[in-house]
């Protein structure tokens, strides 16, 4: 993922970016990073980027010819590409939050506006369309700590950024509560022993104590944060009651990877993977959804009777109808063939030759999401499964040389296990034209719903 950060401070920017975690996955190439110094651009022969505002009033503003030429001077190499999403931090913008750095960790390349003095002028801002997000109510001296701020909490997100040591996958934010208190050696430090549940090591008393503590916390210190997770457990119970049909929203909610962003009818957002499902009874129009939906959304999950009404409008196009299947045993599949590991983006062509996903890109995003796996016979790829970006289970191919051989019953018992051992529940859509699938899915004991559902891909404009 590539940053560009337009700054009048690039040395200070530059130090903060090529330090620690993101210095090591800079180096690692994994991330990228451009500084660009507005002042390089000023037209004025003095190199000054700065003037009284108009109206009057104490302070200088930055003015609109270098902020918007160094911006044009990022942009000009991405011919026919879509511009990146562009940041102007300023106290002025909508709060930061973690989702959206999960949103935003999906992107290509983003670019964010360091203001300085006052602020800039609002014409360069308005040309530049950035959106504007402010890091917390109170205001600092520039925009360089506000866009560190995000860039760290953005790309540690990103695939590989943060080693085994490091994880992203449960802390605070994640399901609207606050992490737990955490201890490490020695058992016992002037005279506080750590809680005794910890030492036991019986997982299950270790999560409920976690989750007990968090809840604590949360509703101490964090009581808005504490009622959204009342709401997405009431949201949760009320899916519960028709799991095989609703296990899509119920995965996004239990993973922490979707946003109720509307009760009634039911809104789930996933931002990373830029989709939107809607409950079993949401009835909407298309403009009143529309309306709802941040920009970033391409696509949303429906029932078949809300996508039969959907489709008479032009900005949703029917991208494919799938039905739920759901493995819903607690115990692990066998997995005969154990010559299964995680795919490189050298398997790259392979995949994109044998399985037409969804779009350009994503067998890409998805390898070095590291949630693609191949299986090989006697060291040759014989097929490959990956999880999609809202975590069901799918892309599964395997190769006609290898057919008969109980690859494909493998390549899915081992995600089931994969999934299992996070505590998550397994399940996959099956396209309603694929029979084969579906048998398959019969004889992992796979439970299908009753219930079509349609992806619809939603231009807004
Ligand atoms: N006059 C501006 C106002 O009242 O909204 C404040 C300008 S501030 C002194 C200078 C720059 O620091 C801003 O242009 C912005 O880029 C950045 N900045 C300051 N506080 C920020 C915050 N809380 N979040 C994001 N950026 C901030």
């Amino acid at each position: 993922m590539k940053f560009t950060v337009l700054t009048l401070f690039p040395e200070f920017v530059e130090n903060a970016l090529n330090t620690s975690i993101l210095g090591k996955a800079g180096q690692k190439g994994l991330l990228s990073f451009n500084v660009v110094n507005i002042r390089d651009f000023s037209a004025d022969k003095n190199k000054r980027v700065d003037d009284y505002t108009y109206g009057g009033g104490a302070g200088m503003l930055m003015q609109a010819q270098p902020v918007y030429d160094a911006y044009l001077s990022c942009i000009s190499g991405n011919d026919g590409k879509e511009k990146p999403r562009t940041i102007y931090v300023s106290p002025k913008g909508k709060p930061f939050t973690q989702t959206d750095a999960v949103s935003f960790s999906s992107e290509e390349e983003i670019v964010l506006v360091c203001g300085h003095y006052e602020g800039i002028d609002e014409r360069a801002l308005e040309k530049i369309g950035a959106e504007n997000y402010s890091i917390g109510d109170y205001v600092l001296t520039g925009g360089e700590l506000p866009a560190l701020v995000m860039i760290d909490a953005i790309a540690r997100l990103c695939p590989g950024v943060l080693g085994n040591d490091e994880s992203s996958e449960i802390e605070s934010f994640h399901n609207d509560l606050l992490e737990y208190p955490q201890y490490t050696r020695p058992e016992v430090w002037e005279g506080i022993r750590v809680p005794e549940v910890l030492l036991k090591g019986d997982p299950k008393q270790v999560n409920a104590w976690r989750l007990e503590k968090s809840k604590e916390i949360t509703a101490k210190v964090r009581p808005d944060l504490y009622d959204k997770y009342e709401k997405r457990c009431a949201v949760l119970d009320k899916l519960l009651k028709d799991k095989r049909n609703n296990i899509q929203m119920i995965e996004q909610l239990r993973r922490g990877i979707g946003e109720i962003i509307s009760d009634d009818p039911l809104i789930i957002v996933n931002h990373s993977d830029r989709v939107a499902l809607a409950g079993q009874e949401a009835d909407i129009s298309a403009d009143d959804l529309i309306s709802i939906l941040p920009d970033h959304i391409e696509q949303v999950v429906v029932t078949e009777e809300l996508a039969g009404k959907l489709l008479t409008d032009e900005r949703f196009m029917l991208s494919c109808s799938i039905i739920n299947c759901v493995y819903t045993e607690k115990v692990h599949r066998k997995v005969l063939n154990k010559d299964i590991r995680p795919l490189g983006i050298e398997s790259l062509d392979y995949v994109e030759k044998h399985y037409d996903l969804g779009g350009e890109g994503y067998a890409r995003s998805r390898i070095e999401a590291g949630e693609m796996y191949g299986i090989y016979d006697e060291g040759n790829l014989a097929g490959f499964i990956g999880r999609h970006g809202e975590g069901s289970i799918g892309l599964l191919y395997v190769d006609e040389a290898f057919r008969g051989k109980g690859y494909a019953q493998d390549l899915e018992s081992f995600m089931f296990n994969k999934a299992l051992e996070k505590g998550e529940t397994p399940y996959g859509q099956v396209k309603i034209e694929n029979d084969v699938s579906f048998s398959l899915q019969e004889k992992l004991g796979v439970y299908a719903g009753d219930k079509v559902f349609c992806w619809l891909n939603v231009k807004k404009t």
